[in-house]
């Protein structure tokens, strides 16, 4: 069981008044907060071993060195890869997915081939295979939501064909909430002779994500959004693809040699091993020392105590909502479907004025299309919904605070 009174006492932060009252902090899938640990590692790491990795001899590269590769094992081991060979370390989720883009559609698509992904994707889980479509001809296809945000699964398969060459779906979606069955549509794919690439960015935060057990063949997701710092972000891929790539960005780091041959005035290149081909240049070491941290207290949680506590906050928040006049809520009904994030309306304002008026109680929500405008449109939202996102750290109490400032308000609506 996950105690979040406990787990306040290690987030400074949640300390901090915002119009005198104490911070709700409810933006947790815009990004969470950090526990002293993380703060804490990252200290740590600039006072006793700042060095640059791989490249030199003396202690403090050998010290940095090591704690930047372990970072990679205790991911791989979170996620459960089959080793760091498995796992790239880039900036973020939208990196990470423009680095498969990159690396492999480039190389290995072509003009025809199709993409299919869906309309209740972040538009980071668009937008590069939308510039793939313009860079190399490739189609693009959306798999269309039903009306409360949950895929269509049919019409999904419906959209692949002998020339779909990849499925990019979100496993958890950033507006509903809704969960896909990622092992399902992995499943599909891979019986269509495809391949799947599954935006985690708010699954692996919130949920046990277990890459054998789903069998994508590439997941990313962002340190930010599970109490690592921002800056940086894991792309997981299965070890036979990732050794096909080439990197998408080059330089420092992602070469085992390059040697000038003068007879034919050319270089020869030969490339380092995955991850370290991807990971060009001085990567962020703190970033790589933070999220090892964030994991760490992460899996002492446990990640199903997380999700837990997650779908407890979420069943209040319904409940509450469900009693407030003129309030509409967007997503599946069913608790079980659906993790920690409750997207809704209130009748008469708009989604930026409720915000507003929520942070003035010190409650901090996110309004707007949260990224992802499609899937506004496909539920009836045009102008956008206000979001309240939820993590280890919100109470019970916090929800009650919530409920009472929108009852308050109802008279406005
Ligand atoms: N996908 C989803 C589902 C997200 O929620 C987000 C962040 N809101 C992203 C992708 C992009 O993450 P980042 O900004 O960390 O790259």
């Amino acid at each position: 069981m996950l105690d979040p009174y406990e787990v306040r006492k290690d987030f400074p932060i949640l300390e901090r008044k915002v119009g005198g009252r104490k911070i709700v902090y409810f933006d947790n899938a815009a990004t969470t907060q950090k526990p002293i640990q993380v703060i804490t590692a990252i200290k740590e790491f600039y006072e006793h071993y700042n060095a640059n990795i791989h490249r030199g001899l003396h202690t403090l590269s050998q010290e940095a060195s090591e704690a930047y590769e372990e970072a990679h094992e205790v991911v791989a081991k979170f996620i459960n890869a089959r080793g760091t060979r498995e796992i790239v370390f880039v900036k973020n989720t939208t990196e990470a997915i423009n680095l498969v883009a990159m690396s492999y559609g480039l190389r290995f698509l072509s003009r025809g081939d199709e993409v299919v992904t869906t309309l209740m994707e972040h538009h980071s889980n668009m937008l590069p295979w939308l510039l793939l479509e313009e860079v190399k001809g490739v189609k693009v296809k959306f798999a269309r939501v039903r009306e409360d945000g949950t895929l269509d699964l049919s019409d999904l398969e419906q959209k692949l064909t002998s020339k779909t060459k990849f499925v990019c779906v979100v496993h958890v979606s950033n507006v509903t909430g809704a969960i896909n069955d990622v092992k399902e549509l992995a499943k599909l794919a891979h019986d269509n002779g495809s391949l799947i690439l599954v935006d985690g960015a708010q699954s692996v935060p919130h949920l046990p994500v277990d890459v054998k057990d789903l069998d994508c063949d590439f997941l990313a997701f962002s340190g930010h959004k599970m109490l690592g710092p921002t800056g940086i972000g894991v792309l997981y891929g299965k070890e036979e693809l990732l050794a096909q790539m080439q990197p998408a960005m080059s330089g420092g780091g992602t070469i085992r040699s390059v040697v000038y041959d003068s007879a034919r005035e050319a270089c020869k290149v030969v490339w380092s091993e995955s991850p370290w081909k991807f990971e060009a240049g001085t990567p962020n070491i703190a970033g790589a020392v933070g999220l090892k941290a964030a994991v760490e207290y992460l899996k002492r949680i446990g990640m199903e105590n997380v999700a837990e506590h997650e779908r407890k906050l979420v069943e209040r928040t319904l409940k509450g909502l469900e009693k407030i006049e003129g309030a509409k809520v967007y997503g599946p009904r069913e608790l079980d479907k659906r993790a920690g994030i409750v997207p809704f309306n209130v009748e008469g304002l708009h989604p930026h004025d409720l915000a507003v008026l929520l942070d003035h109680y010190g409650v901090a929500v996110r309004s707007g299309y949260h990224c992802a405008q499609p899937l506004h449109e496909a539920v009836g939202a045009r102008q956008g919904s206000v979001r309240a996102s939820f993590y280890i750290y919100n109470t019970l109490e916090e929800i009650e605070y919530f409920l009472e400032i929108l009852r308050e308000l109802k008279p406005l609506g």
